[in-house]
């Protein structure tokens, strides 16, 4: 599932192309993966204006124009990913939503369990109200860090990817960062000292900005001939790499499932 890195440079990526631009036309192939008809979805949105497209945690909110201003509001879930391009450029899929743009369009692909919600201003603020700070924020630091985790008690893991805890970190994430601090994700919130804190939230900016930096692990291009997004899959140090040997020590990553979630880490490495 799309984590904080991927859905920013789906942001950056997405901002570049249809910010200002308007709604030419719509195309609804699963009218479940909206909250509203396909034929009222289409009536509110087509002919508006992208006025910005913003992130809150693993959300994307498109904000339209005018006086109403409505909201879609995008969570990808599980197997949901966006591209944007020409009807001749674009991938061999069911399309499950599509905003065309005039000649290139942006085609919601894999939208399962994922959706796009069509929300005014008020009920995509009310939506978001319970997610937790953004780690890369300006304000967020290495005691605010601890404080909100402190207020979960529980398995480091199972806290950093609880949304109403910190927003954007999932199953991948939660593991790379983990590692990047020397710390086993099994661990408990309660047993970490001060410099335990420091570094987690070290690693935590250096690992998301990494990711983005490289564009995440999404293995999908957004755009025909995109050589940035999914940069990241090569570089992740533990996640999904089971048996694979740690790149600092050079021992066999360890996977396990504790709480049902599983988890990769190098048992010499991290404690
Ligand atoms: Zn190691």
């Amino acid at each position: 599932m799309p984590e904080l890195p991927e859905m920013e440079h789906y942001r950056r990526m997405l901002a570049e192309r249809i910010a200002g631009r308007v709604i030419a036309d719509t195309e609804v192939e699963r009218e479940k993966s909206l909250n509203v008809s396909a034929a009222l979805f289409d009536a509110v949105v087509r002919g508006r204006r992208v006025r910005s497209v913003e992130r809150r945690a693993k959300h994307l909110l498109f904000r339209l124009d005018g006086t109403d201003a409505p909201v879609l509001v995008l969570h990808l879930m599980l197997g949901g990913w966006l591209f944007y391009g020409t009807q001749a450029e674009r991938p061999d899929r069911t399309v499950q939503v599509r905003l065309g743009f005039g000649e290139a369009s942006l085609h919601f692909i894999g939208l399962r369990l994922g959706y796009l919600h069509l929300m005014s201003a008020a009920e995509a603020e009310a939506g978001l109200a319970k997610l937790g700070p953004e780690p890369l924020d300006a304000y967020f630091t290495p005691e605010r860090l601890a404080a909100v985790c402190l207020r979960k008690r529980g398995m480091l893991k199972t806290v950093l990817t609880d949304q109403s805890v910190l927003s954007g970190i999932g199953n991948c994430y939660s593991d790379e960062i983990c590692f990047e601090a020397g710390l086993l994700p099994t661990r408990r919130t309660g047993s970490l000292a001060d410099p335990d804190w420091r570094a987690l939230y070290a690693a935590m900016q250096a690992v998301l900005r990494e990711a983005l930096q490289y564009g995440g692990y999404m293995e999908q291009p957004f755009f025909a001939g995109d050589r940035i997004t999914g940069g990241y899959n090569g570089r992740l140090r533990v996640y999904d790499r089971a048996g694979e040997p740690c790149r600092r020590c050079g021992g066999p990553i360890a996977r396990s499932e504790p709480a049902g979630r599983k988890s990769f880490y190098c048992p010499r490495c991290q404690r």
